[in-house]
């Protein structure tokens, strides 16, 4: 049986799907009999689709290139 330490640690790869059967198995039947770990993995499963809803925060090609050219640009009207 796994404790509520061990459910804090793989709660993760709980959310992701990412454990073997027994594994799973042990964890659906102390989700099922605590609250306090309910409540936790479904707060991991939030959070983890928030972050992979979330727009990306990289910079694309574009802006990059817009970016450099501000750059050299300010470099050449430098006076030395
Ligand atoms: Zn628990």
């Amino acid at each position: 049986m796994l404790n509520c330490k061990h459910v804090a640690h793989k709660a993760s790869d709980y959310v992701d799907e990412n454990m073997s059967g027994w594994q799973k198995f042990w964890m659906v039947i102390h989700l099922f009999i605590c609250a306090n770990c309910r409540r936790f993995v479904n707060h991991v499963r939030v959070t983890r689709d928030f972050m992979s809803k979330r727009p990306s925060q990289q910079a694309s090609n574009s802006e990059v290139s817009e970016v450099m050219r501000a750059i050299n640009e300010s470099d050449q009207n430098k006076q030395p």
